[in-house]
Formats: C-alpha cells, structure tokens, sequence
C-alpha cells in the first residue's frame, strides 16, 4: 500500500524551462514541456502549437511557458 507515497520520487513541482532546454523537433530554446506515459517532450513555441493539438489527448501534464516569450520580447 505504499504505491502512491514512493512510486515516483522525482514528481514534485514542476521544474521551469531554462535556456539550456531545447525543442527536442529542432533544438530552438524550449517554452513547453510535455509529460507524457513514456517520457517528456521539450518544444518551442513553433513546435508546441504544432504539436499540442495531437500531444494533448495523451500527455499526462502540459507545461506551457511560452508567456515567457511576450513578456520578455
Ligand atoms: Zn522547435
């Protein structure tokens, strides 16, 4: 019964995308990750809003700074 409480030490809050994350579709600073069941995606912004419309139905969480774009422009 101690599934819940130590299944995944690494769940915590989610970390923020830094400068050295990139887009995993072209290696542009990522904005965006993806959780999904096998893994995480990074994307930009490009890529993210290519991508979301399919990725979303699956991804366990959308991390989505693409803000971050249009206040630091
Ligand atoms: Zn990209």
């Amino acid at each position: 019964m101690t599934q819940l409480t130590t299944e995944s030490p690494h769940v915590t809050a989610p970390a923020p995308l830094t400068a050295t994350d990139r887009c995993d579709a072209c290696g542009a600073q990522a904005y965006v990750r993806a959780t999904l069941a096998t893994g995480e995606l990074l994307f930009c912004a490009h890529h993210a809003s290519r991508f979301s419309e399919s990725l979303k139905a699956t991804a366990l969480a959308w991390h989505d700074e693409t803000a971050k774009l249009h206040s630091e422009a």
